[in-house]
């Protein structure tokens, strides 16, 4: 089965084309057939194909909005450029995977979309309002584009979270505006978190119930996640994706009195306070210089400059804290797991990160950790350690391209 896996953003189009079936996913076969991105949907756009073999082709187009966008996909599947070739025509897609940002209190898990799915995902405009309404626009487009016949399924960020426990996901706030307006803590990276739980069943030959885990879900945004018996029990985003951990340009946690202070002290709307807590802090806040961890260890590292230090310090702290937490609601856990393009590919943060936490049991093999890097599945915990530590490069498309053809031919999709 030829899965088309979208993923839109506020103003980018992420796509995937994946090959997949039931004997596939069970021998881990799956293949990738093209995947790329439009960036910058709305102005002088920049389109990015790439096929297996290293096939690469880049190009700037004005690309109006979703629909245009995905029109501009279809067109590469079939007719791509450069003489690369993908599909002969679009009835080679079987069927369509949607990322959804939001699911709210109601997908507990991934569905195949009819009507009444459309309307709950509308209904949760409210609580994700950057971006519900562009994962529905690209739903209606794809199902203008290819026709009804081809089925849809939305995997949502959030229904991975569902098993989290009534104490864990509500806020100390009146109950009251839990029941009439849903505040609580719905949790986000929820189908990265899944997906290398999964793999580290499968890697280490787990069952579900025996899997107990702390995932670090670090890449622009960042998340932790504590698994216990195979479901999550807490994780650190909250209401919105800006809870938790330090990011690139998200505060994570702090004291909400803070926003009014700042708004009266700098003059500033409440509106304008919260783009500032997404937009303008974490690591690029604290440092003045990057968002990119990148950039920021080589200022650290090579320019020794104090800023970039201060923001590498305050991210593995929060991180660390983290795990601790968890460890103490879980109680205990067998490894954790490092994931994201950060969690991938940076030794130095994943040192920082579980520095001093000898203690617990956690001693990261120095060797192991600096080779693990480029998107290998890899055991960076010493041999013989009560807390191990892997680092599981994430692979949501996948996740999303099995939930679909899972739901396609009626199968669970918790596995
Ligand atoms: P997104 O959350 O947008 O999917 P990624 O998961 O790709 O983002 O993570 C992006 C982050 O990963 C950036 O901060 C980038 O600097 C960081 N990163 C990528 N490669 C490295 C590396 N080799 N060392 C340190 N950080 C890296």
């Amino acid at each position: 089965m030829n899965v088309l896996v979208l993923n839109a953003g506020s103003s980018s189009l992420k796509f995937q084309l994946i090959a997949t079936s039931a004997e596939q996913i069970a021998t881990d076969t799956d293949e990738w057939l093209a995947r790329g991105v439009i960036e910058r949907i709305g102005g002088n756009s920049l389109l990015t194909l790439e096929v297996p073999g290293g096939g690469k082709h880049r190009e700037s187009a004005p690309v109006r909005d979703h629909r245009a966008a995905l029109d501009h996909v279809l067109r590469w599947l079939t007719a791509p450029p450069e003489g690369l070739h993908i599909l002969d025509s679009l009835s080679q897609i079987d069927a369509v995977g949607h990322r959804v940002v939001h699911g709210g209190e109601y997908f507990r898990s991934s569905v195949l979309i009819n009507d009444a799915v459309r309307q709950r995902i509308e209904d949760t405009i409210d609580l994700a309002p950057l971006h519900n309404p562009h994962n529905l626009r690209v739903i209606q487009a794809a199902r203008a584009a290819l026709g009804e016949g081809i089925p849809q399924a939305a995997v949502f960020d959030t229904s991975f979270h569902h098993t989290l426990p009534d104490y864990a996901y509500l806020y100390a706030l009146p109950y009251s505006l839990y029941r009439r307006h849903r505040v609580r803590r719905y949790g986000f990276h929820g189908t990265s978190h899944r997906y290398v739980a999964y793999r580290y069943r499968r890697i280490t030959g787990r069952a579900r119930e025996e899997t107990n885990l702390i995932t670090l879900h670090l890449g622009n945004g960042c998340s932790a996640c504590a698994i216990s018996r195979g479901d999550s029990v807490d994780t650190s985003m909250g209401f919105t994706p800006l809870e938790g951990l330090v990011m690139g340009t998200r505060s994570g946690d702090l004291d909400p009195a803070i926003l009014d202070y700042i708004a009266v002290k700098e003059g500033m709307s409440l509106p304008e306070v919260e783009s500032l807590l997404n937009k303008q802090s974490g690591l690029l806040g604290i440092s003045g210089l990057t968002n990119d961890m990148r950039e920021l260890i080589a200022e650290a590292v090579e320019e020794d400059d104090r800023r970039a230090r201060l923001a590498l310090q305050i991210f593995a702290y929060r991180a660390r804290k983290y795990i601790g937490s968890y460890l103490a609601a879980m109680g205990g856990a067998d490894a954790i797991v490092f994931t994201g393009g950060i969690g991938e590919n940076s030794p130095e943060v994943r040192q920082m990160v579980c520095e001093g936490l000898e203690w617990m049991g956690l001693q990261l093999d120095g060797g192991a950790n600096l080779t693990a890097v480029g998107g290998r599945e890899q055991q960076i915990g010493s041999e013989g350690t009560r807390l191990g530590a892997w680092v599981i490069p994430t692979n949501e498309e996948l996740l999303i391209a099995r939930d679909t053809v899972r739901l396609v031919l009626g199968l669970s999709t918790r596995f």
